[in-house]
């Protein structure tokens, strides 16, 4: 069950003969008929948390309308379609009283939501909404998408303590002549006139970025553009992938994979090299610095933590000595010790929990 299953549910059969049956990434029903067959169609589908019990992923919508060149998405997803806030803020009661107090919210367009239902861009309501939960700790948005950027949240981000200064806006590329074989619907000036903004609307944000490289027709020139853009813009986080044609896209019926994978990886390596720099040099900029965590779990030496600046799983973590016992899920303000690229090491300047 998934994306995989949802777009090749024919080809899937002949290919795992030994799999007893395929359903599409939203055949919740189907699946729980076929595992439960005695269970009733009104059954109360119950959330069962994959992630510890004091965080969770927050689904606002589902889908997107942007057809980027290169992403198979809305060919899986479907068109974009906002979730309504009351049925969110519903679920969001019924996870704070199960524990949870952070908040992972997950779009693949943020940037649209309420759109489609209430013919505005509603972000900011919706995250305001949440916040009112009172057992929310912090909140963290994910996925923005640069055009039509809802300004209206950068105020909410700044002014509301539950809304972590953290943003996931995925820039893909700086290049005009790449910008516009992606189909991104913005300019290099847009953008640098994007970034700037929410940093200055939202003093001290961690913006969190993801650049592709090798894609069709990016010449030297372009990857250089690019390396430049990153070494001026110092994103605090940032991901990079190498171009990979997807089936049926528009870059896979109308581009050509034209860039030797060689020169993907080796291109790859050089823009992750200059963010490794940048990374090492904003981490330590925190050292010596108090600062909030959120204590995700134990390992044999170090309570393993994380800032409002750090998604789970992508973002560094915070390693704090064992000088005095610390329970999971809880947060507590810490002293950094010390920086490393992807870590760092703090112990506990005050053991009162907030
Ligand atoms: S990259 Fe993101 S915004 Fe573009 S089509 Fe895919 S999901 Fe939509």
């Amino acid at each position: 069950m998934g994306c995989l299953s949802e777009r090749y549910r024919k080809e899937l059969p002949a290919e795992l003969p030994e799999v007893d049956a395929w359903y599409g990434k939203f055949d919740w029903v189907e699946i729980i008929n076929y595992l439960l067959p005695d269970c009733n169609n009104e059954a109360d589908y119950r959330r069962v948390l994959s992630t510890p019990s004091h965080s969770a992923y927050l689904k606002i919508a589902e889908g997107c309308n942007r057809f980027c060149a290169f992403c198979a998405i809305p060919l899986i997803t479907g068109r974009f379609k906002s979730r309504p806030i009351e049925e969110i803020v519903e679920e969001v009661k019924t996870l704070a009283d199960k524990g949870v107090s952070e908040l992972n919210i997950i779009a693949q367009d943020l940037s649209s939501y309420g759109i489609d239902l209430y013919n505005k861009k509603t972000l900011a309501e919706l995250i305001t909404e949440i916040s009112k939960v009172d057992k929310i700790k912090w909140i963290r948005l994910h996925y923005a998408y640069p055009a039509d950027f809802p300004f209206d949240i950068l105020p909410v981000m700044r002014d509301n303590p539950k809304v972590c200064k953290y943003l996931d806006i995925a820039l893909q590329h700086i290049s005009d002549n790449v910008l516009n074989n992606m189909r991104r619907h913005i300019s290099a000036d847009e953008t640098r006139t994007l970034i700037r903004r929410i940093r200055e609307e939202v003093p001290g944000i961690h913006l969190r970025t993801t650049l592709m490289v090798g894609f069709p027709g990016e010449t030297d020139a372009d990857f250089e553009e690019l390396k430049q853009f990153v070494e001026e813009m110092r994103f605090e986080r940032m991901g990079a992938f190498t171009y990979c044609e997807e089936e049926d896209t528009y870059a896979a019926r109308y581009l050509s994979d034209d860039i030797d994978s060689d020169i993907k990886q080796q291109r790859l390596d050089e823009i992750m090299q200059i963010q490794e720099e940048i990374s090492f040099d904003i981490q330590s900029e925190k050292v010596g610095k108090r600062i909030e965590v959120l204590v995700d779990r134990e390992d044999e030496d170090y309570y393993i933590a994380r800032t409002q600046y750090d998604s789970p799983e992508v973002d560094p973590e915070v390693l704090i000595t064992k000088d005095v016992e610390l329970i999971p899920g809880n947060y507590y303000h810490v002293e950094i010790l010390e920086a490393m690229p992807f870590e760092l090491i703090a112990k506990v300047s005050n053991t009162s929990q907030n």
